[in-house]
């Protein structure tokens, strides 16, 4: 048996036999790991606090025959207190699904882990939570490599274009002569905003600001092409395209 030192957030937890339950945590060292946290349900555990979604710690794992289990964990930051907020609580639940569906187990990706750990803390300093999400989810397309061309024609590359269309199947934009029927027109406003976010460093994301109009626009184009890239039906992003 060997001891792992991992300083990782908790994305899922599973009830596990009577009183233990089975993480889903996303760590900088190992990448994404399930771990048994034992006994954590029972009364005055040690483990209880560290054992819950959204909860960021450095973790001492063992280590035997490929299972992970939660030796002793030190909390490092909360950000359970979001759950408190109807609103919130669903806002932070997209992002965890993104991630858990973006990040493949025992898959590194420590980009997204800050990212991660970024947003839900400008969620709990009152960042605008719709905003908030359309960062995210241009960065995370960044961070595990799926971000479109939005430079110049995905098909001929011709870069000064005065019409603008975006080709989900082709993943970017395309020219007038290169359109095919299936794809959307979109603006020069909206092509601009996506660069400008795709170029912003974490620490400035602040600054960023959507209109609600250019906010609803980017979400449906972003849902509609993360749904495409992730191949698979992830329940909240239909949920999450209607609310507000
Ligand atoms: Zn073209």
């Amino acid at each position: 048996m060997k001891f792992v030192k991992a300083k990782g957030i908790v994305l899922k937890d599973i009830n596990f036999e009577e009183s233990s339950k089975v993480l889903t945590i996303l760590t900088a060292e190992i990448g994404k790991i399930q771990a048994l946290s034992k006994n954590c349900r029972r009364t005055l555990s040690p483990l209880s606090a560290v054992s819950q979604p959204l909860i960021y710690s450095e973790f001492v794992f063992t280590k035997a025959k490929d299972i992970y289990s939660i030796s002793s964990a030190s909390v490092i930051e909360s950000f359970f207190d979001l759950t408190q907020n109807v609103d919130l609580t669903i806002y932070s639940s997209y992002l965890i699904e993104l991630v858990d569906n973006f990040i493949e187990l025992e898959q590194k990706n420590e980009d997204v882990l800050r990212l991660l750990l970024n947003s839900l803390y400008m969620l709990k300093k009152g960042a605008e939570p719709e905003t908030i999400c359309r960062i995210f989810e241009i960065k995370i397309l960044i961070f595990t490599g799926f971000f479109p061309q939005f430079t110049q024609c995905v098909k001929c590359h011709k870069s000064s274009l005065n019409q603008i269309f975006f080709s989900f199947k082709n993943a970017g934009v395309v020219c007038p002569e290169c359109k095919e029927e299936d794809d959307v027109k979109i603006s020069l406003e909206t092509v601009e905003k996506i660069l400008i976010i795709a170029a912003t460093d974490l620490k400035k994301l602040s600054k960023i600001k959507i209109d609600k109009e250019l906010n609803t626009i980017l979400k449906n184009l972003m849902i509609t092409y993360i749904k495409l890239v992730l191949q698979k039906d992830v329940r909240i992003l239909d949920f999450f395209r209607f609310i507000k």
